[in-house]
């Protein structure tokens, strides 16, 4: 096995992957910012270096400093988790000129799904429906852009090649105002991504966000582990998941995981990844690639026993995967709260000092979190402070195992969405199941 790994993240996932190398006797390396000495995985670590101050451009962004922390260290290996610099082509690339070994996909594929247009174009030769739109980036031209638009169909949304993170996007429901939209989804896409190029896709007005799950090792060995729904959306972010998908039934499962198994087999895909849809009147989109471990990921472990960060160390290892397409199977249905010190009211981030925190527990509980009492939530990054996963043997026991859990979850000191998860696990039409990714948002703006 690997020797010694860099974890190049902060938070709840540097704890997750610092658990995996402990049961795999992979030694870590923690590193982090002046703000997060205290972080509970670099106090766990068994080293750890300071790579720079508190904004992340200074630290966990600084590509140079990453590396020469893996350098002193004598690590073989780096593993950026999500967000930072998970789906950094250059710094992939970087780190493996370096002599380590990159934990994810090769930097050319990182940079293909990192370009949503060049995405597109890949999975539809390979076989996959996309959402109908723009063959490639858009121009500033009002007459091309009308055509274009008219072909697709009002209402369009414009979005970011290079986008993330649910920014980027702009809705269109009518020719007057396209261009003015283009316009300012490139200056806006400039500003946050530096790349300006936009393209066009129909707006789907009803559809569920509906994903599967990935892993691919270096002997061509790919299998799909079932799929999630995150419809559960606030301004296109996710805040709840959940695994399998309601109404997803196993014929439909085994198809779509079939095909995107197929796509990945054909562009030479490693390690863990995600294809992400929109599922609408029966059909999937796909919209995009994630070529990385995602916040999502523990419903998948609950309900198919695989633990992902695990074989993403197998696979970095150059080991075959440890299951076979035939050995998974769905078990019971799992649930996912994603935590945020925000003001539940109004969204704000509240960064500040968690006086007292009591993590719920029972069969089926799992809470993915580094806070602990006196930690202090800075204010410089994501305000994600833990996940809590509730997995059952039923979607209804699920969801009762949830709601308990939340009933019992302490966390004084700040705000954190943990309300509105309340509210959102009683609301009928959650309990029913298969709601749509505008439903959250419709409700929040009746409140
Ligand atoms: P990001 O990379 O920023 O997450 P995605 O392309 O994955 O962007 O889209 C994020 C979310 O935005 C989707 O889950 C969905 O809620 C919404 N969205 C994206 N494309 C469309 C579309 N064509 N129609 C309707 N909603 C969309």
């Amino acid at each position: 096995m690997l020797e010694k790994v860099v974890i190049a993240n902060r938070g709840e996932i540097a704890l997750r992957i610092l658990r995996s190398c402990r049961e795999l006797g992979i030694r870590t390396v923690a590193v982090f910012s002046e703000q997060d000495r205290e972080q509970k995985h670099v106090l766990l670590a068994d080293e750890a270096v300071c790579i720079g101050p508190a904004p992340s451009a200074q630290s966990y962004l600084n590509i140079p400093a990453v590396i020469s922390a893996a350098e002193v260290t004598d690590a073989v290996a780096i593993h950026p988790g999500y967000g930072f610099l998970a789906e950094n082509a250059d710094f992939a690339e970087r780190v493996e000129q370096s002599g380590f070994i990159f934990i994810g996909p090769k930097a050319e594929t990182i940079r293909l799904m990192g370009s949503k247009i060049a995405a597109r174009k890949a999975m539809r030769d390979a076989g996959l429906p996309c959402v109908p739109g723009s063959d490639g980036p858009l121009s500033d031209d009002a007459e091309e852009l009308a055509r274009t638009a008219r072909r697709i169909g009002f209402p369009v949304i414009i979005k970011a090649s290079g986008g993330g993170g649910g920014r980027g996007m702009r809705v269109v429901h009518s020719e007057a105002f396209l261009r003015n939209a283009v316009q300012l989804t490139r200056a806006e896409a400039k500003a946050a991504f530096g790349d300006d190029t936009v393209y066009m896709e129909k707006f789907l007005e009803h559809p569920r966000h509906v994903e599967i799950q990935i892993l691919a090792d270096q002997h061509g060995n790919v299998i799909y582990l079932g799929e999630r729904d995150c419809s559960m959306q606030r301004r296109h972010q996710k805040v709840l998941e959940e695994a399998p998908a309601p109404g997803i039934d196993a014929g439909l499962r085994k198809k779509i995981g079939e095909r995107c198994v197929e796509a990945c087999a054909g562009i030479g895909y490693r390690g863990a990844g995600t294809m992400e849809f929109l599922y609408q009147d029966g059909e999937f989109h796909f919209i995009e690639m994630n070529t990385r471990i995602q916040v999502e990921h523990p419903v998948t472990e609950m309900v198919t026993g695989v633990d992902i960060v695990k074989e993403q160390f197998y696979i970095a290892n150059g080991d075959p995967l440890s299951y076979r397409q035939q050995d998974i199977r769905i078990r019971g249905h799992a649930i996912e709260c994603r935590i945020n010190a925000e003001d539940p009211e109004t969204f704000l981030p509240c960064p500040g000092l968690i006086e007292h925190v009591h993590h719920p527990g029972g069969p089926g509980i799992r809470v993915d979190t580094h806070v602990y009492d006196g930690y202090r939530v800075p204010p410089h990054y994501d305000s994600l402070i833990g996940k809590l996963i509730a997995h059952a043997e039923t979607r209804d026991f699920a969801i009762a195992r949830m709601r308990t859990a939340l009933a019992e979850i302490v966390i004084d000191g700040i705000k954190t969405n943990i309300p509105l998860h309340q509210t959102i696990l009683h609301d009928a039409a959650f309990v029913a199941g298969g709601t749509d990714i505008h439903y959250l948002q419709g409700k929040l703006v009746q409140r």
